[in-house]
């Protein structure tokens, strides 16, 4: 099965026709959540959605929910499901540099292996990069903007060939700009969930790319949508679906402007169904991410992990927890 991830703004007309997105209310964000007492007492504190997760906004009209119709994904349909979880054979994220990474506009690798290292609480391998020839992965000029991109489906059937014997999933990532279709603009990303091989991009990262003018600190802001694409799609190759309960980084996301609205954070119904799947220490996922923050100075999600730490472990309970 090969499911596009984030889709290009350009949809199809006839993708316009669906009918507005209805937000799912409490009972229905709650219900997603499922029954939470078969968790260890810190789990359910942190799975409690308190005042630090937001109920998922209305979509604008270019937004994601506002073209694409999609149901959801409850933590019970994914429990119940044939999902695609690590196991004692594979348990490695591969990620593999594909193409140049320059010093200007890409992210350290280093820095995306410990960030996914921190989310996904994994052992996570840099692969050796590979460098295609120009003519490779059917690159084509984008008919709108006239900028290389190079095909999705391409990437993936090389990926397959690759995919090492302990990986749980390959991820290709690249700062070439990806295209799914000859009818589609663009996409951010692409996973073949059966292969477990997927691939994204970062070249709309950089607001060069867009020929906007370069903040001061745009390394941070690059690393902060970097990281961001790196933990959606991952979170796709343990078959999360797109998030429609609460403002989640699985949420859908059709094109930048919404993809930095989003939160850095999964919400409680994908944390719930992602410690389902790697059956990590809550608290100690929280605390390495909290040091990645705190390292780069990211005060707000800094901020965030805090107050969760916080309520992981409330006065009276440090040191002896349940
Ligand atoms: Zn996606
Ligand atoms: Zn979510």
């Amino acid at each position: 099965m090969s499911r596009p991830g984030c889709l290009a703004l350009t949809l199809l007309a006839a993708n316009l026709a669906w009918g507005a997105f209805e937000r799912p209310g409490e009972y229905e964000r709650l219900r997603a959540l499922g029954n939470l007492h078969e968790e260890s007492a810190v789990l359910r504190r942190l799975l409690t959605p308190d005042d630090d997760f937001f109920p998922i906004s209305t979509p604008g009209p270019n937004d994601w929910l506002a073209l694409h119709k999609e149901p959801g994904q409850t933590f019970e349909e994914y429990r119940n499901a044939p999902v695609n979880i690590p196991d004692k054979e594979r348990h490695a994220i591969c990620l593999m540099p594909i193409g140049e990474f320059d010093g200007e506009r890409s992210p350290a690798l280093e820095e995306l292996r410990e960030y996914a290292a921190a989310f996904f609480q994994m052992e996570v391998r840099l692969l050796p990069a590979y460098h295609p020839h120009d003519l490779e992965f059917e690159p084509r000029k984008n008919p709108r903007s006239g900028q290389r991109q190079i095909l999705t489906g391409s990437v993936i059937r090389f990926l397959e060939s690759r995919l090492p014997p302990d990986a749980f999933c390959l991820l290709g990532v690249t700062m070439e700009d990806l295209y799914p279709d000859p009818k589609w603009n663009f996409v951010f990303g692409q996973a073949s969930l059966n292969d477990r091989v997927g691939v994204c991009s970062f070249a709309r990262d950089d607001p060069a790319f867009w020929r906007d003018p370069r903040p001061q600190a745009y390394r941070e802001l690059i690393l902060r949508r970097n990281v961001k694409t790196l933990a959606h799609e991952t979170g796709h190759m343990f078959t999360l679906l797109h998030c429609i309960f609460f403002e989640c980084v699985m949420n859908g996301s059709n094109h930048l402007v919404e993809s930095d609205a989003r939160p850095q954070h999964l919400c409680p119904v994908c944390l719930r169904k992602l410690h389902h799947a790697v059956g990590f220490d809550a608290v100690k996922r929280y605390e390495d991410l909290a040091r990645f923050y705190r390292r780069h100075q990211w005060h707000e999600e800094s901020d965030w992990v805090k107050r969760q730490l916080d309520r992981a472990a409330p006065a009276g309970l440090q040191g002896n927890p349940p």
